[in-house]
């Protein structure tokens, strides 16, 4: 199967080898080598000025998410979070459980965030804390502007959160420039490796101020892990064969080289994107706003979901439903993982025959 989904997604041979390693106990020196050379790899591959430093949980992509956010904020400060879709509005609903002080900025879901609005709003609260927002909003496919929200947490003096889970490896980032304190990854999207392994990068210094903050959390409480990680063990058992993939996965990521990734992705897209212009189909984003990896597009009239789905999948293709609001009107195709030209050529080929 072509998985043409964001995530979990087609691995190499060599990162599905890696699962049937030597079994391993995690409180052994050759599990310690293991994490610390993914902590590393981590670092030269996102953030190589040796400003931050890396946190591996267990777990999807939530999991991490809810690991930054529940740990952030200072007693008696507000966490601001903007909601452009489906994570973002997650990220919201995470403060809610955690009984945590919570400003949500709403905008629709096909319009970046108003910058001017959140400015209004950062002036005028001062007991605003930490801004948190979604890198690469998967509900639609759309790119939000990190740098710029980056330069007013900055401004205001105010600690930034970014959730760049289906962002890290398939888009430009720069976390030291954009003043990003955390931000949150996955193994099982674009580094091409197996879900269920999550991590954060975190500012050094942040980590002391965090550490002060009395735990909202027990199991995902960052501090404990990231002390552990530090002596080179871990709090709990981690899901150990997924390290050995995930390390797997970043090799092959640093071989390749992070622009090389990018590159190699913005081609996939480039190439579904012509193809789809060809075959008629309507895109839901202007073309500004879009993605790397993620291209949402409007149902044919009379065509449902299920039937476009059921079709491509005889074929070998998986694409993705639209969420929410958008459930009946769109599906998404993602081109992710390790995927060669001549499977989205053979996509495009068969989207084709379906549509007819
Ligand atoms: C995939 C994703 C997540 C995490 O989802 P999991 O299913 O827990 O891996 C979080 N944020 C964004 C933007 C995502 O695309």
């Amino acid at each position: 199967m072509i998985l043409l989904n964001p995530g979990p997604v087609n691995v190499s041979e060599r990162v599905r080898k890696a699962l049937s390693r030597e079994d391993l106990c995690h409180r052994e020196e050759e599990f310690s080598g293991l994490l610390q050379g993914i902590r590393k790899k981590l670092l030269r591959a996102f953030v190589p000025d040796g400003s931050y430093a890396a946190i591996v949980l267990t777990g999807s992509g939530t999991a991490a998410v809810e690991a930054a956010i529940s740990c952030c904020l200072d007693e008696g400060r507000k966490l601001l979070i903007i909601n452009n879709g489906v994570y973002g509005e997650r990220m919201a609903r995470m403060a809610v459980a955690y009984g945590m002080n919570m400003v949500e900025l709403k905008f629709p879901w096909q319009q970046h965030p108003d910058l001017s609005r959140l400015e209004a709003i950062l002036k005028k609260e001062p007991s605003i804390q930490v801004v948190a927002m979604v890198h690469h909003e998967t509900t639609t496919g759309m790119l939000n502007p990190v740098r710029e929200v980056g330069n007013l947490t900055g401004r205001y003096g105010m600690r930034l959160i970014v959730d760049s889970v289906s962002g890290l490896g398939g888009e430009t980032l720069d976390l030291a420039r954009d003043g990003v304190d955390m931000c949150v990854g996955t193994a099982g999207k674009c580094i091409q490796a197996f879900p269920g392994v999550s991590f954060v990068l975190i500012r050094h210094g942040e980590m002391e101020r965090i550490q002060k903050i009395p735990p909202r959390s027990l199991y995902l409480y960052l501090p404990d892990h990231f002390r552990d990680q530090e002596k080179g063990t871990v709090p709990y058992t981690p899901a150990v064969q997924l390290y050995y993939a995930f390390d797997e996965a970043l090799a092959e990521l640093l071989k390749e080289g992070l622009e090389g990734r990018i590159a190699r992705y913005q081609r996939a897209a480039q190439l579904l994107r012509k193809g789809f212009s060809r075959l008629g189909l309507e895109f839901l984003l202007h073309e500004g706003l879009r993605s790397n990896t993620i291209t949402s597009l409007y149902l044919p009239k009379g065509l449902s979901y299920q039937m476009l789905h059921n079709g491509l999948k005889q074929k070998g293709y998986i694409i993705y439903a639209g969420q929410g609001t958008l459930q009946t009107d769109i599906f998404r195709v993602a081109n992710m993982g390790a995927l060669k030209r001549s499977d989205f050529e053979g996509f495009i080929h068969h989207l084709e025959e379906v549509l007819k």
